[in-house]
């Protein structure tokens, strides 16, 4: 296999990634200090090496995501001095993780490019007042949908904040008067905010009581209906025909399909940081989705610093110490075991209202010895596999 360029070979391994599933770095090139000729290149999947260990690490509350798994495929070419062409010497085609799926592989950095055309077109929307959503949405429709366009909604956005900033710099933002208008109009913005804010915290503390034992799966009770109604009235006005409302209706459908595309590519890529590496946290990095696997950790990690009050046959009352207070506790809670079923019922009933068990019982499952998550607790929809296939445990056994 020949390259004519290194510039040949780079679209070459980076076509392949995209074609693969997997998104590529160039990890270096030689030149020659004599003629400026690169001599030789090495290509990689962007998944090799390890992260250097982040300095902010110790506190920041959410570190970047690790994405580095020591992957070992790559390219590397040499220079033909005489011909002036490049020749592979070194292929290495197995990858040591998951691979993004075709449905998938246009959202890779390296996949997603806005070509100067689009910029242009992107730029005259926006100058227009046409918003970013409805931008890409329109873009999408002129390549026959989102999987051809090459471009995220994410990515349009970032080119346009880029813009602004760039007219920033040369002063085309307006005169003082625009700025003043624009400030003010802001301030009352966040005025709003925090009368909200206030309402909401009264209303906290007595719906927390009726919400107990609803299975909610962690979702305000108006949220789903709130977001959905946004996006319908968005789209559906009165006057619609039946044929311009299932149009739209189709619209908005995509528009959330798209979104769930994206979760599952930030799944693949987004290796969960586990900061013990107990049995029990191991096995939930590998069913849980990251965001659902964060929420778990938060829960084992509380489970570290809760107490058994007293114990009587198999009902625990369980409190967790708070946190920088010694002997200053959480309100008590009453579980109930139960070694057989691989059970522990707890009164604040967090799992059947959000499907994630709580410290409390997670607590007393350590205390029964039972160091991996039971079946019972491991809801599919939270899963990893939430779309298609089975789950495994930790040994290999499919158990949902
Ligand atoms: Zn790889
Ligand atoms: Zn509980």
């Amino acid at each position: 296999m020949k390259f004519k360029s290194t510039k040949e070979a780079w679209e070459f391994w980076t076509y392949y990634g995209g074609r693969t599933g997997f998104d590529v770095r160039i990890n270096y090139e030689n030149k020659s200090k004599v003629d400026g000729v690169i001599t030789s290149a090495r290509y990689v999947c962007s998944n090799e090496g390890y992260r250097a260990i982040d300095k902010r690490d110790h506190n920041t509350k959410r570190p970047r995501a690790e994405t580095r798994t020591g992957c070992k495929a790559r390219i590397r070419i040499t220079v033909d001095r005489e011909v002036g062409d490049y020749s592979v010497y070194d292929l290495v085609l197995e990858h040591n993780h998951e691979l993004q799926l075709p449905s998938t592989c246009h959202l890779m950095p390296s996949q997603r490019k806005i070509s100067s055309l689009q910029a242009f077109e992107i730029e005259t929307m926006d100058d227009s007042g046409i918003g970013p959503k409805a931008a890409h949405e329109l873009a999408s429709r002129q390549v026959g949908g989102s999987v051809n366009l090459g471009y995220t909604r994410r990515v349009l956005k970032n080119h346009l904040r880029t813009k602004r900033q760039r007219e920033l710099m040369y002063g085309e933002a307006g005169n003082e008067a625009t700025f003043e208008e624009t400030f003010s109009t802001i301030r009352s913005k966040v005025h709003k905010q925090t009368w909200l804010n206030s309402i909401y915290k009264v209303k906290e503390k007595w719906a927390e009581c009726y919400m107990r034992n609803v299975y909610t799966l962690g979702m305000r009770s108006t949220q789903l209906s709130e977001s959905l109604n946004n996006d319908l009235k968005n789209h559906l006005k009165s006057d619609l025909d039946i044929i311009q409302f299932f149009n739209n209706l189709e619209r908005v459908i995509k528009g959330k399909r798209d979104n769930e595309l994206d979760a599952e590519y930030e799944a693949r890529k987004k290796l969960p940081r586990i900061k013990m590496r107990v049995p029990i946290l191991v096995q939930a990095s590998k069913i849980y989705t990251p965001c659902i696997f964060e929420y778990f950790q938060n829960e084992y990690e509380r489970s570290m610093a809760a107490y058994i009050k007293s114990s009587e046959h198999n009902e625990f009352i369980v409190a967790i110490e708070a946190p920088g207070e010694a002997s200053t506790f959480e309100e008590e809670c009453k579980v109930v075991g139960n070694y057989a079923e691989q059970q522990a019922l707890c009164t604040c009933g967090q799992f059947e209202r959000t499907g994630i068990l709580c410290s409390h019982a997670l607590k007393v499952l350590d205390v029964m010895n039972i160091k991996s998550l039971p079946k019972r607790y491991i809801l599919k929809r939270w899963t990893r596999e939430a779309r298609v296939g089975a789950i495994e445990d930790c040994y290999g056994k499919i158990v949902v």
